[in-house]
């Protein structure tokens, strides 16, 4: 199995080269965020507890995220490899999926990290508010994911680089580009 995490900041690009990664290897994309978003339009018991926190732009609790990884993991233990986008975002998570990992006989194969300026992020993010009509990409609320992801998620670069699985890549250019050069770091790696 190999298992891939796309890492980074909000509007690095990460859901769509996460989608067309899975599509080539085969793999299963595990989007929290998607998983989420869907939870709270149907009204689910977990979404009406996740909506406000997720339109504020904060994080979600651990205990629910590593429920959720738990069930995703336990339905498709038979899959040749996993994307996941959007998880783990803060250090206890990443230990959580170690852990589950581990009790699977796997671990994470590679961290793939999409750099793009924070400026370059800002005005992404509002592009795809406009688009999408995204509750969670007003720009008050951008700032919000931005400072969470300092906080919480960018401590995360020295857990796998300790691991010797972090990898930058340059997130700038045709989405194309991007993908040719995610897939020639991802072939080394098979
Ligand atoms: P995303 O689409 O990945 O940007 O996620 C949208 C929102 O879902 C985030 O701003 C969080 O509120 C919530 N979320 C998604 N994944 C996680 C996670 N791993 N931990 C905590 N909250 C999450």
């Amino acid at each position: 199995m190999f298992n891939l995490i796309l890492f980074g900041p909000p509007g690095t690009g990460k859901g769509t080269q996460a989608v067309k990664i899975a599509e080539k290897y085969g793999w299963v994309h595990v989007s929290t965020g998607d998983i989420l978003r869907s939870e709270v339009s149907q009204g689910t018991p977990l979404g009406l507890k996740v909506k406000a926190v997720m339109e504020a732009g904060q994080l979600v609790s651990d205990e629910l995220l590593i429920e959720i990884m738990e069930s995703v993991f336990g339905k498709n233990m038979g899959a040749k490899g996993f994307v996941l986008d959007g998880f783990p975002r803060t250090l206890k998570q990443a230990e959580e999926l170690d852990d589950m990992l581990k009790k699977f006989g796997e671990k994470i194969s590679s961290v793939l990290s999409l750099k793009v300026d924070e400026e370059e992020l800002v005005k992404r993010l509002l592009k795809r508010a406009q688009d999408q009509g995204r509750k969670d990409d007003t720009e008050e609320v951008i700032k919000n994911r931005l400072l969470q992801y300092h906080q919480h998620t960018k401590p995360l670069i020295d857990y796998y680089e300790k691991k010797k699985l972090f990898q930058e890549v340059i997130g700038v250019g045709g989405i194309e580009d991007i993908f040719n050069t995610l897939c020639s770091v991802i072939n080394d790696k098979l």
